[in-house]
């Protein structure tokens, strides 16, 4: 069966079609600037195979369904399509970034699941609105197609309450819901499954500390198979220091901030999510641009670069005395998969609890999983590219076998 897996954002959609006998990428893309004078669809068939070929259009899209359109005109073309007809298409896959408490395991989406994603939306106002525009996407052009959401707040789900509270006054839990939920779960999922594979353990036997570090950074505690903690809160912003979001700060800098510089709670937040983090420090939130900065004797640089991994240091350690026996350090994602620096550094002295790093393994390139740890450290440290489309792609497939 092919599955398209759909992640609709605020102005844009990101989509892939998977053949799911064989796992394989028939085709790739994503349209932009959804809704503005002009709009851009990048398509890519065959992607990342000696096979690829590119279409890049440029036009506008009035909204989502139209963009996706266009999509599945490529998708289908008689010359350059790569099934002949939308029939071959047998399920759609949909990201969704909020599930709250309700949502604990991938689902058909169905008129309750809307209201649940659509419930969402003053909590996750960039997202979960997006989201379910997908879904109506695939509403209108493929009627009667099964779409499944997979949330990223259900790995954390089963996350106990002393994790997942906030020390707040407990109405606010009650009434509006305000907990830890955690994001990145298809990732930490994903990664979870692949590092028991190679470990050669059975899932439900492992303890691992998953750290997904992109733009985006996130951590999770988990033990056998299933997240204990994680570092994102309530929304994407605390946590580890991310490209452009701070991560962990004292609560009370906020209306420091209000008082001191007469600025509207939407105006910290942006500054919070837009102007902090890598970005905040040293006017870069690119790590190899932050890297070749470094190089030069950027001082600045040399700063944002040493909080981003001290943070992540913190937290592992944090993370092992939660879990008490750790299997494995996993590092994934755009600056986990390929920054050799970064995983050199978080690792470094760190033998005290097991964790070893091997200089010449860490440099090898590479987009299978593979071990970096030295060959005495008791905890191995895995570097293990994710795949969060695949892993939407297998959930949606589980939910329609039942
Ligand atoms: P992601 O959100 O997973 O796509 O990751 C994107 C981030 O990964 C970029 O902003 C870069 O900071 C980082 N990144 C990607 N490639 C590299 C690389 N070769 N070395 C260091 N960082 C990288």
């Amino acid at each position: 069966m092919n599955v398209l897996v759909i992640n609709a954002g605020s102005s844009s959609c990101k989509y892939q079609l998977i053949n799911m006998e064989n796992e394989v990428v028939l085709c790739a893309g994503l349209v932009e600037r959804i809704g503005e004078d002009m709009g851009k669809l990048a398509h890519k068939i065959a992607p990342d195979t000696d096979k690829e070929e590119k279409i890049v259009l440029e036009q506008p899209f009035a909204n989502h369904v139209e963009g996706m359109k266009k999509v599945v005109e490529l998708i289908t073309d008689a010359d350059k399509g790569v099934v002949k007809d939308k029939s071959e298409i047998g399920a759609i896959g949909h990201r969704v970034v909020m599930g709250g408490e309700e949502i604990t395991k991938s689902v058909k989406v169905d008129a309750k699941v809307k209201e649940i994603i659509d419930g969402y939306k003053a909590l996750c106002p960039l997202h979960n609105p997006a989201n379910l525009a997908g879904i109506e996407v695939a509403e209108e052009l493929f009627p009667g197609t099964p779409s499944v959401a997979v949330f990223d707040t259900e790995f954390h789900q089963t996350m106990p309450s002393r994790a997942y509270m906030y020390p707040l006054p407990l109405n606010l839990y009650e009434d509006l819901k305000v907990r830890r939920y955690g994001f990145h779960g298809t990732s930490h999922r994903y990664v979870t499954k692949k590092a028991a594979e190679f470990l050669g353990k059975p899932v439900d036997e492992v303890n691992l500390v998953t750290c997904h570090l992109g733009n985006g950074c996130s951590m999770a505690a988990v033990k056998n198979g299933k997240c204990i903690d994680t570092t994102m809160g309530i929304t994407p912003l605390e946590g580890l220091m991310m490209g452009t979001r701070c991560g962990d700060i004292d609560p009370a800098i906020v209306p420091f901030l209000v008082e001191a510089k007469g600025m509207t709670a939407a105006e910290v937040d942006t500054l919070m999510n837009k102007q902090s983090g890598l970005k905040g420090i040293c006017g870069m939130n690119d790590m190899r641009d932050i890297h070749a900065a470094v190089e030069k004797g950027d001082e600045k640089a040399k700063m944002a670069l040493d909080m981003f991994v001290y943070r992540i240091k913190k937290y592992i350690g944090s993370f092992y005395a939660a879990l008490g026996r750790v299997d494995a350090v996993i590092f994934t994602a755009g600056i986990g998969e390929n920054d050799d620096i970064v995983r050199a550094e978080v690792c470094s002295e760190m033998e005290v609890l097991g964790i070893t790093i091997d200089l010449e393994k860490n440099a090898v390139r590479s987009g299978e999983p593979r071990n970096i740890a030295k060959a005495e450290g008791s905890v191995a440290v895995l570097v293990v590219p994710t795949n969060e489309e695949l892993e939407i792609a297998q959930a949606t497939m589980e939910v329609l076998k039942g």
